[in-house]
């Protein structure tokens, strides 16, 4: 007799709570699965049944061929706006929400599959995904994660032992992905789009109660959740651009409500400074560009704004839309000024800052603007201005073509931190908010393709390295250098498919 399946404490509130928003549904089986990744420090945060990732079934059970007790497996429908075109219904094609837990800080979060096989929503694809997508997935999270950045994160990897066919076969595998929740902008907009009011009416009430309770039955909370869905998202793109992050696919089903950075696909960390810099190979226009996220961000809030208005005011009574309208305008058009003010408040770190004035724009302004017109690391850059803060500034002045240039900046910024009161501490201030270590693509690239032809030991190397970002030893290391500049001209990224 088979013995009993572990119990992951799963409560199903999404199939449960929002009839019509997802197909209840199975994962394919994977002939062969091999346990290739295991976050055992998430596990015990979630609360998982201790061992549950090394017992003899771990691998069957993050494949799918064998599911917790109390899972409930459902396909999510979903629409968006991709590259500004609107899909009216995209949905999970390989992807399996098989429960939401509490865990141990008492926050619910979802558990799901992503790479599980077809479902309803699959259109043409074959639902799986590969190893080197999978794992990139770890690699960045954890990055993130350890940033400080919020991020949905990765708790297993198995490799399927099936191949995956793309350009090549490639190795088939699924991850096991946390998240706040997997609620969209675009799961709005699936709703809107059919016209259900109901449906959407409760998927709000679902959000609120889920990410922004003090909003749960509030007249006019629906802009409420605007506003929060919108500060969440100028904070997180803020700390996107201050470390030099790239998502590269910000379509709106890929906005997560409550502000975790969601789905890394072509994303892609920028190594010299550019604001127009863009890797992912089907981003010909430049869209998802660097230096466009804040007002992408902006465009997809709109989007999300334009779902909501239906349950603002009842179509028929037109000075009642105005009204509402005109509020939730006035929520979007901040959404800049918000953007950029979380992203000096986060610059002001970087410089060790601990004052405002209102100099400090500009000082950041022309920082950056030396760092584009040289070609210097964006990372490596930030990182030993630090040094420079202690008196040490020649491994930064040896990034500069131009040294007459960065001393004159230099020395302003000296001045500025002069007037500050906590100069003497500036050093071990930046270095918390700077990173040494940042997912480069070189090094992401090598070891996903390594991972692809069995080998995991780079993979587990860098892993290790992107948990600890502020070691300085680091830079030290190939961990902490910049790729080669041809390297990077000819990165390019693709979707996860
Ligand atoms: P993404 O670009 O990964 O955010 O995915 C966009 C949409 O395409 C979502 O609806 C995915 O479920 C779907 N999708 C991506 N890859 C596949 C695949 N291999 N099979 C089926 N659906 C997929
Ligand atoms: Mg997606």
């Amino acid at each position: 007799m088979k013995p009993p399946m572990p119990r992951f404490g799963f409560d199903n509130s999404y199939a449960r709570d929002l009839p019509g928003a997802s197909v209840a549904w199975q994962p394919s089986p994977a002939p062969a699965p091999r346990l290739l990744f295991a976050n055992a420090a998430l596990a015990d945060e979630l609360g998982l049944p201790p061992g549950v990732l090394e017992g003899p079934d771990a691998a069957a059970l993050f494949a799918g061929n064998l599911l917790p007790e109390d899972a409930q497996p459902i396909a999510q429908a979903y629409a968006g706006h991709q590259f500004g075109g609107f899909s009216p219904q995209l949905g999970d094609g390989r992807a399996l929400l098989l429960g939401e837990v509490v865990d141990r800080a008492g926050r619910r979060r979802d558990i799901a599959f992503k790479g599980s096989g077809r479902t309803p929503f699959s259109r043409s694809g074959d639902g799986k995904a590969a190893v080197g997508p999978m794992l990139r997935e770890v690699l960045i999270g954890e990055a993130m994660h350890a940033l400080g950045i919020p991020t949905t994160r990765a708790l297993a990897v198995v490799a399927t032992g099936e191949p995956v066919r793309r350009e090549t076969a490639l190795p088939g595998a699924v991850l096991t992905r946390v998240a706040a929740s997997h609620l969209r902008v675009g799961t709005c907009q699936f709703f809107a789009a059919r016209g259900d009011l109901d449906g959407l009416r409760r998927l709000v009430d679902y959000t609120i109660a889920r990410h922004d309770p003090e909003l749960i039955g509030q007249p006019g909370r629906e802009l409420g959740l605007l506003r929060a869905v919108a500060r969440r998202q100028a904070r997180l793109i803020a700390q996107w651009m201050n470390v030099g992050f790239i998502h590269g696919v910000m379509n709106t089903d890929n906005v997560a409500l409550s502000g975790e950075t969601i789905d890394y696909g072509p994303c892609a960390f920028m190594e010299a400074y550019d604001p127009a810099a863009v890797f992912s190979s089907i981003d010909h226009g430049g869209r998802y560009a660097y230096g466009n996220q804040p007002a992408i961000a902006q465009w997809n809030l709109a989007r999300f704004a334009e779902t909501l208005l239906p349950l603002l005011a009842d179509e028929d009574d037109e000075p009642a839309i105005e009204r509402v309208v005109a509020e939730a305008t006035a929520i979007i058009d901040k959404v800049a000024d918000r953007l950029d003010a979380e992203r000096l408040a986060g610059q002001r770190r970087k410089l060790g800052l601990t004052t405002d004035e209102p100099g400090d724009a500009a000082l950041a302004a022309d920082w950056l603007t030396l760092l584009h017109t040289q070609s210097v690391d964006f990372t490596l850059a930030w990182r030993l201005l630090a040094g420079a803060a202690e008196g040490r500034p020649e491994p930064l002045r040896d990034q500069f073509r131009d040294r007459d240039a960065v001393d004159a900046w230099l020395s302003r910024w000296r001045e500025r931190l002069a007037r500050d009161g906590a100069a003497e501490a500036a050093a071990a201030r930046m270095r918390r908010v700077s990173p040494a270590v940042i997912p480069r693509n070189h090094l992401v690239e090598a070891a996903l393709q390594a991972a692809t032809a069995g080998d995991l030991q780079p993979f587990h190397a860098l892993l290790a390295r992107l948990r600890e970002p502020w070691d300085e030893a680091a830079l030290a290391t190939p961990f902490g250098q910049p790729a080669p500049v041809e390297v990077t001209a000819a990165y390019r990224t693709f979707c996860g498919t």
